[in-house]
């Protein structure tokens, strides 16, 4: 799950030591594990189609408490080595079963800067639950819905998320370019050192992925705006809009004291091939940030919603994939279709989103890829496909698709959406950088997420590729120790010697 990065190894932080858990009563390991699972509730398909609500309700305490019940306190802690970030998840459990909700936050919080957004958007299957050794013969814990649950109550009952007020001014200046979970998080521990933090932002608003990347039905802008606000609270400045190289320049940047790039990968991959300049056919990022936002988020020439007519196709196989399916649906289209040229095996998206995308009427294509987009008056009106067979694996460990001659077919298309991967626009870094990047236009990076450039130091999906939430956290915690030490340097250097 944690690859290496461009440049280097990916460590952990220790974490802090895990709170006692004298209190809690004897552990019946065996009764225990007869507790059935408390389910959360979540609205229907037939009524969640019609709007762009969270698709979860959520816990209440009472079930919460329960569920947190099954959890059996196992020695290894094997969904703690699991979790990218080290939550300490049974010592979070252990004072939720008891009803100590703010307690139960404040353990995910120590680990994280936002585990209401991991705990909905972290596919849990493939690491904290999927290691749960509940989960051998049986439903593992509801980790991350537990974890959404405490920090939602936790939020609500301070009106907001906890303010990292720093508790002295350092006279440090870092520079934060991109607010997407790493910036956000490098921007928030440097704030508490007492470090001034500027973030730069490409898109009209705060919140990089978190707002423009994930759909209102997995995870409620109400949260990313939450967020935004505690920081400004805490004195982070966000300057949005604005495009470094463009808008500021590199220049203007080393007269920081440290810089974390953290623009992210958010260019969307073409399929290049015969008519994808249709109109119509537009990439995964244009269609969700049209479609899931309101204008005033986006920049001008962005701000309709995307078009859908009656029939979409959408080509890809990831939770990107779904994420445009879904809101195809949501957007009024008849017939969304999504086309896969593997089969549901080799998918690497969550089981989950597949399972709500086919509750939400979506029809799946395996073994099928597109070879032209077929238009009329300059739009696309199909979607000339060829069934695939599965050979040998790949470099990727997948099996290699390959054509079926002479299996050519034709499905209807108003819209197309290509939803085929994402890389790191060069634009955003701009050459005068001097940031070494590899092939793929990723920044290399040392362990401690040092930069070729002294004192710019980066971290997340312009690293690693695009990833998950929770893995840009884990590689901006990387790179703090090291930030924190080399701002300190600079502050002594500029400090005069006492006597
Ligand atoms: Fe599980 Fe993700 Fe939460 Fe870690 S951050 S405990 S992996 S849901």
């Amino acid at each position: 799950m944690t690859a290496p990065s461009a440049g280097g190894q990916r460590t952990r932080q220790p974490r802090p030591k895990a709170p006692a858990r004298r209190d809690m009563p004897p552990i019946d390991r065996k009764a225990r594990l007869r507790i059935p699972p408390h389910h959360v509730t979540k609205q229907l398909p037939a009524e969640r189609v019609h709007n762009w609500d969270e698709v979860y309700y959520g816990y209440t305490p009472e079930p919460a408490m329960f569920e947190a019940q099954r959890c059996i306190q196992c020695p290894a802690e094997p969904c703690v080595a699991a979790c990218p970030i080290g939550n300490d998840i049974p010592g979070a459990l252990a004072q939720l079963e008891l009803g100590r909700i703010a307690p139960a936050a404040a353990i995910f919080r120590a680990t994280s800067e936002m585990p209401e957004l991991c705990g909905r958007l972290c596919p849990q299957e493939q690491l904290c639950e999927g290691h749960c050794v509940v989960g051998k013969n049986a439903k593992p814990v509801a980790i991350g819905k537990l974890e959404a649950f405490v920090a939602d109550w936790d939020r609500r009952q301070r009106g907001g998320f906890p303010v990292p007020a720093p508790s002295h001014a350092s006279g440090g200046r870092v520079a934060v370019v991109g607010s997407g979970p790493a910036g956000l998080a490098v921007a928030e521990q440097m704030r508490r050192a007492g470090h001034d933090a500027t973030v730069f932002e490409v898109w009209p608003s705060a919140g990089g992925v978190l707002r423009y990347g994930i759909p209102n039905f997995k995870s409620a802008k109400s949260i990313v705006d939450e967020k935004i606000e505690s920081l400004r609270e805490a004195g982070v400045e966000f300057r949005t809009g604005v495009r470094v190289g463009r808008d500021v320049s590199w220049d203007a940047l080393r007269a920081f004291d440290a810089v974390f790039l953290a623009h992210g990968a958010g260019a969307g991959r073409r399929l290049r091939l015969p008519g994808e300049e249709l109109m119509h056919v537009s990439s995964a990022t244009d269609f969700l940030v049209r479609a899931n936002l309101p204008p005033e988020d986006l920049p001008a020439g962005q701000r309709e919603k995307p078009y859908v007519g009656r029939h979409v196709v959408v080509v890809g196989g990831g939770d990107t994939s779904m994420d445009c399916v879904r809101s195809a649906v949501r957007l009024g289209a008849e017939h969304v279709t999504l086309l896969y040229r593997r089969s549901e095996n080799e998918m690497a998206g969550r089981v989950e989103e597949r399972r709500h995308a086919r509750e939400e009427g979506v029809h799946f294509e395996y073994l099928t890829t597109p070879v032209r987009l077929l238009g009329r008056d300059g739009a696309v009106r199909a979607v000339e496909c060829v069934r695939m067979e599965l050979g040998e694996p790949d470099e990727s460990g997948r099996r290699r698709p390959s054509p079926i001659e002479g299996s050519n077919f034709v499905i209807d298309a108003d819209a197309v959406v290509v939803a085929v991967g994402y890389s790191v626009d060069p634009e955003l870094l701009g050459p005068e950088s001097g940031v070494v990047v590899d092939d793929w236009g990723q920044i290399v990076v040392d362990p401690a997420g040092r930069t070729s450039q002294p004192g710019v130091f980066a971290g997340g999906d312009n690293v690693n590729g695009a990833d998950l939430v929770v893995t840009a956290l884990a590689s901006a915690h990387q790179a703090v120790p090291a930030m924190l030490d080399y701002v300190a340097e600079r502050i002594a250097e500029r400090t005069p010697a006492a006597g």
